[in-house]
């Protein structure tokens, strides 16, 4: 067959106006804020690449499936649904809604997480290591040596080092490891994904031990996805045959419908042991609401049932892999360096690779970001020491490992012109790369400053 475009498999039935601002209003806007992409009013943006959580569009299906949510205060019908289908999916009967991804990484690590124990990520992302340091447990990040490279070449490099994985067993003691946790994809990892192989291997590891495993699903579609074109023996099977797959391979999840369930809004803790439950949702009710509802209307647990169904559907999984691969092919064969390769969910755009001139003092990543936006209306978000830079009490600073802009695509949002309009603004930045300069921090709080801090810039 020749070869064919990859087209959007939906057709737009509601817009949303892009706000087109001029060159000098895209200056005066990165003035105001500080030179702080997080300081500009959304209207500033013209391409908004921040994150894809919460950011997609629901579908025709979701919002009439909203006109007919329970809004009962106990044992709504929509809470029901959403049941049924979580638990068709991931084998396991015990459901709890909560608003977001974080409250069920703070409801679970309350439970089962104690000072002075450990738990073994593939890569924390930043709400679960907070959750579970906030408890005075430790979260270390296992993850293969290729998934620290943005350059190494892997299909899995979101994998879980398994000797790493044994050696944290026995240091720790099983006794101090209350559970190990696998993030699929790896998002902080650069969005790879992780083999069914490593998580058999995982699970193996933990029956030997008798330790529980948990799955950080928020983007368990786009997973089965890579597994099905990337792993040897998968290529006939459905994205939710291997979905399932996954979930019966774990004792339980944690997840933010924000991503791969499709929604605007919410989360779930999911899991087999009712007595751990029990104790989940007394806090639930402490903190978030009933455990039909768990802090969300009704409406939001339909589109997240609805959500869970269309992710799975190969059209859409083809559609949404690609587009992240036709950004990063498109940066890549114009000599852009980018973390290769492309993560399921966003392109990541190495800076210290790019701007050898500037030091990581002067944050070469947060250069960049300033510059897509200042090019194009185009806004990602730094990766890299000002995020994860460590701040001193004499107030020198430690560098982050590595300087990266991610470029998040938000879920059938943007059309293919819109993609191709934002690798025109990243490879028209990256042809005067040489004469960018860096930034000085003016403002800073004393924790996540990548928020609120106000930048300078060093002139040349
Ligand atoms: C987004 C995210 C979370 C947290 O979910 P929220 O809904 O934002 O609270 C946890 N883990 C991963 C991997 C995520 O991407």
């Amino acid at each position: 067959m020749p070869y064919r475009t990859i087209i959007e498999p939906f057709k737009i039935h509601s817009v949303q106006h892009i706000d087109m601002p001029a060159a000098e209003d895209r200056e005066a806007a990165l003035q105001r804020a500080g030179y702080n992409l997080f300081g500009l009013h959304a209207d500033e943006v013209i391409i908004d690449l921040l994150t894809d959580s919460g950011t997609g569009s629901m579908s025709a299906a979701q919002w009439g499936a909203m006109m007919i949510g329970d809004e009962s205060y106990a044992g709504s019908r929509s809470y029901e649904r959403l049941r049924g289908v979580v638990e068709g999916l991931t084998g396991m009967p015990e459901v709890i809604p909560t608003h977001q991804g974080r409250a069920s990484e703070r409801i679970l690590f309350s439970i089962v997480a104690q000072p002075g124990m450990v738990v073994p990520n593939n890569t924390h992302f930043d709400t679960t290591r907070a959750n579970v340091e906030f408890q005075g447990a430790e979260a270390r990040d296992l993850v293969i040596a290729e998934g620290r490279d943005p350059s190494a070449d892997h299909p899995f490099k979101g994998n879980m080092d398994i000797g790493a994985l044994r050696e944290t067993i026995s240091e720790v003691g099983k006794d101090r490891i209350p559970l190990v946790m696998v993030t699929v994809t790896n998002n902080s990892g650069g969005g790879q994904p992780v083999s069914l192989e490593n998580l058999r291997e995982v699970r193996a590891v933990c029956d030997e031990y008798d330790i529980p495993f948990y799955l950080d699903a928020c983007r368990f579609a786009e997973n089965a996805w890579f597994i099905k074109t990337r792993e040897d023996g998968y290529s006939e099977h459905s994205p939710r045959q291997i979905a399932q797959e996954m979930f019966a391979l774990a004792d339980g999840i944690t997840f933010s419908a924000k991503k791969d369930g499709l929604a605007n809004i919410g989360g779930l803790l999911v899991m087999r042991d009712a007595e751990v439950a029990a104790q989940c949702r007394n806090l639930l009710i402490l903190t978030e609401g009933f455990p039909t509802y768990g802090g969300l209307a009704g409406r939001d647990l339909e589109a997240i049932a609805v959500g869970l169904d269309e992710v799975l559907e190969e059209g859409y999984l083809q559609y949404r892999i690609r587009s992240t691969e036709y950004l990063a092919e498109k940066c890549r064969d114009a000599g852009v360096p980018i973390v290769w390769p492309a993560g399921g969910h966003a392109v990541y755009l190495d800076a210290k690779e790019l701007l050898p001139q500037i030091p990581q003092s002067e944050y070469p990543a947060q250069s960049l970001a300033v510059e897509l936006y200042r090019d194009g209306g185009v806004r990602g978000v730094e990766i890299g020491s000002v995020m994860f830079g460590t701040v001193h009490e004499d107030g020198t600073e430690d560098p982050a490992q590595m300087e990266l802009v991610r470029l998040a695509i938000p879920r059938r949002t943007y059309t293919q012109s819109h993609v191709d309009y934002v690798a025109e603004v990243v490879l028209s930045v990256a042809a005067r790369a040489s004469s960018l300069t860096g930034y000085r921090i003016v403002e800073q709080a004393s924790w996540l400053r990548h928020f609120t801090a106000r930048f300078a810039p060093i002139a040349g």
